[in-house]
């Protein structure tokens, strides 16, 4: 489906990833221009901002606090194994929600107009052990661009444990995926802080495309983050526990985390609903403009649910949130009215599931289609 332009220079001793070729889109559409004029028109006459919104600033307190009491608990607790654990299922959980709440709106720039702002809400994932470096270039450049386009959108990519496209070959074990994934979903930042980052810098690519090597102050907030993490996570808490706890706990927290994280994340894109659309092959063209490409391979869940859109960063809200990454996600429900109106007007699909159960089941109905051999892509 697409060409390959270069390839691992074999005295490298690294092995990457054929690089594919850019996808391009149709040019803008009427539908993403009246989208773009009604939804500027809303904050026009309610006079609301789109960034710097008190209600972020709270939430970003009250999650931070709830990542430091969760954590000094563990420390404090003397080694009493079960409510160390216990705590440790907080310390996931509020890291989840710190990557929800803080780090995505500050990684999109739609935190604050300011741009310190936004840099220090996004190196909270720095401090959460993974690199915001990385992250911008593969969730801003390359989900948001190419959203659930095969070899182009790394978020799609978990091969060889699992098969999250129509496009992409099949193995026996896929079979039985809608049951095991859920669990591997759970080792998922241990995998971003001991190998996906510094695999990623060493060869400079992220999947398919290339990235540019971090340099001068990313290159310090790259290792000063990973000292750091590192630091606060095994070094730290040995001087309070003893390491087979700090171990344990280190294991819970990141497991939560990453069930949280993935879930949440799948049950947009890889869902039922969703579209994989390709490019041509010769002309490397996705058919539609960017905007409706964004509408049919993204879905919302819960929409109407204002304490899952708390915790999850308005990201039950993931159509408007790939409409308009840079508008802060408290306003995702109200937007949501005028996008979906707009699709209804324009013929597209506006596609939702209207609970987060719903996303869940579908989601796992769509694991086990692709895992069935009939499903393949010819
Ligand atoms: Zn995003």
């Amino acid at each position: 489906m697409t060409t390959t332009i270069g390839a691992v220079a074999p005295d490298e001793g690294i092995h990457r990833s054929p690089v594919v070729a850019p996808v391009k889109f149709e040019r803008g559409s009427i539908f993403h221009r009246t989208l773009r004029e009604r939804v500027e028109t809303y904050f026009r006459e309610t006079g609301r901002k789109q960034r710097d919104c008190w209600q972020m600033y709270l939430k970003s307190v009250v999650v931070l606090l709830v990542l430091a009491g969760s954590y000094f608990g563990i420390l404090m607790l003397g080694g009493a194994v079960l409510p160390t654990l216990l705590l440790a299922v907080v310390l996931g959980g509020s890291m989840a929600l710190v990557g929800f709440n803080v780090q995505h709106d500050g990684g999109h720039r739609s935190y604050s107009t300011n741009r310190w702002i936004n840099k220090c809400a996004a190196l909270t994932l720095d401090m959460l052990g993974a690199s915001s470096y990385v992250w911008a270039r593969k969730h801003n450049s390359i989900h948001h661009s190419y959203t659930n386009i095969t070899d182009h959108d790394d978020d799609i990519d978990v091969r060889p444990f699992g098969r999250l496209s129509p496009h992409q070959p099949r193995i026996k074990m896929h079979r039985v995926q809608h049951l095991y994934l859920w669990f591997l979903y759970g080792f998922l930042p241990v995998k971003w802080h001991f190998y996906d980052d510094f695999r990623n810098i060493a060869v400079g690519q992220i999947g398919c495309t290339k990235m540019p090597r971090p340099k001068g102050l990313d290159l310090a907030i790259f290792i000063g983050g990973k000292i750091f993490f590192f630091g606060m996570t095994f070094v730290l808490p040995m001087f309070f526990l003893p390491w087979w706890l700090v171990i344990a706990s280190y294991g819970v927290a990141t497991f939560v985390e990453g069930v949280g994280l993935s879930v949440v994340f799948q049950l947009a894109h890889c869902v039922e609903e969703a579209e994989f659309p390709m490019p041509t092959p010769e002309t490397h063209r996705i058919e539609n403009c960017w905007a409706v490409h964004q509408v049919e391979t993204t879905v919302d869940f819960a929409p109407r649910s204002r304490v899952l859109a708390w915790l999850v960063g308005g990201l039950n809200c993931q159509v408007e949130h790939h409409l308009f990454p840079q508008i802060c996600h408290i306003h995702y429900p109200a937007i949501s009215k005028i996008v979906e109106d707009t699709c209804r007007e324009f013929g597209l699909r506006y596609l939702s599931n209207p609970s987060l159960l719903a996303g869940i089941s579908s989601h796992f109905r769509f694991l086990r289609q692709m895992g069935r051999p009939a499903l393949t892509a010819a």
